[in-house]
């Protein structure tokens, strides 16, 4: 959809934030929000066009909502199921150019008919990098795990795609906070803390996919020792 990496990571943030705690408290703005803020620099800027704003208070007229209003993530869930059908926003986003790929109304649907928002599997970067997070160094069956990196806090499948990728040196992720997700899953996507992978006898808790046995020869590469 044409989005820039750094507006993808911060949506992503947003996005898992709001469905792994559903009592996450969100501030109700018309007009640019924290997604707005990681809008590319070189992109088009849309977010204070009337049309915007036009939006957000039919949308919040709809919810029962106003700008300034603080309530849960779970509050706005529910809002939607009682008050919101799919096709309400070919009416009330009419004037949006992101209605045409039908996200939208998807989200809408599931919302109404309770069931959960699909989990995002976080963005991973490198070369040749397939579904399962293999990449062009490291393809076994078993290579499939991607690795957070403290320096940008994104996941790589190795070392060597961080060289080759990003515009900055490799830091590990930090120890202080080995009890944060850090580890990708690439069969299913669940993120393991960096307490969970080293106990976890290369096996994902959740799928039980097998991850490579000589991955912990190069933890100090990816973990602060
Ligand atoms: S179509 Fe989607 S992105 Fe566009 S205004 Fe409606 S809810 Fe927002
Ligand atoms: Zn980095
Ligand atoms: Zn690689
Ligand atoms: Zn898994």
């Amino acid at each position: 959809m044409g989005y820039s990496d750094a507006y993808v990571d911060n949506m992503t943030v947003v996005y898992s934030t709001l469905l792994s705690d559903p009592q996450t408290t969100c501030k109700i703005v018309s007009g640019p929000d924290q997604l707005c803020a990681c809008f590319p620099a070189d992109g088009e800027y849309h977010c204070e066009d009337r049309n915007v704003a036009e939006r957000d208070a039919l949308i919040l007229q709809r919810l029962g909502l106003t700008p300034g209003q603080l309530v849960t993530w779970e509050d706005i869930l529910a809002r939607v199921a009682r008050s919101l059908q799919p096709d309400d926003l070919l009416e009330i986003c009419s004037t949006c150019p992101w209605l045409e790929y039908g996200v939208c109304q998807e989200g809408v649907q599931k919302v109404v008919s309770g069931q959960t928002l699909p989990v995002v599997r976080p963005k991973v970067y490198g070369v040749d990098v397939d579904a399962e997070t293999r990449c062009k160094h490291y393809h076994s069956p078993v290579d499939i795990i991607a690795l957070k990196f403290g320096c940008c806090e994104r996941y790589y499948p190795c070392y060597e795609c961080h060289l080759e990728v990003a515009d900055h040196q490799p830091e590990p992720w930090p120890k202080s906070r080995f009890d944060e997700p850090a580890v990708l899953c690439g069969a299913c996507g669940h993120e393991l803390t960096v307490h969970e992978y080293k106990n976890c006898e290369s096996r994902c808790p959740t799928c039980g996919a097998a991850f490579n046995p000589g991955c912990q020869l190069h933890h100090s590469l990816y973990f602060e020792s």
